[in-house]
């Protein structure tokens, strides 16, 4: 694996409020206009039987995101990362981060081409 890809961000959409706090931390650290950011969170909904449904959200990085290398460059935590209540992103190497997908379910690990 090249160097370039050793870093990601692992998300933990079980707890997701969808408050979009990590989308808001991503525009005020990069400046991104209106409409322009490194993550986006996903409302999904699923139709379940009996007229029930199912909401859960999943914030995903877009192509934007640089996994703000000024602030890890320094130590400090991804925006996102840091500004996220629920603690649903964690930064990291990959590898690592590979390994917490075996402790639960329902995490997402994204990487930057
Ligand atoms: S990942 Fe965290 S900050 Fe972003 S919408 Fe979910 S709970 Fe809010
Ligand atoms: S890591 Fe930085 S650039 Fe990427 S989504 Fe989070 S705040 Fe935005």
């Amino acid at each position: 694996m090249s160097r370039k890809h050793e870093y990601g961000l692992l998300i933990d959409y079980e707890y997701c409020t969808g408050c979009h706090t990590c989308q808001v931390a991503c525009a005020q650290e990069h400046q991104w206009p209106a409409g322009m950011g490194g993550i986006r969170v996903n409302e999904m909904i699923q139709t379940l039987p009996k007229d029930k449904y199912y909401l859960s959200y999943l914030p995903f990085p877009t192509e934007l995101c640089v996994l703000c290398s000024k602030r890890t460059r320094k130590g400090l935590k991804p925006a996102c990362a840091q500004h996220c209540m629920a603690g649903c992103i964690t930064y990291g190497k990959v590898l690592e981060l590979a390994e917490k997908m075996i402790e639960k379910p329902r995490m997402v690990l994204w990487v930057p081409k």
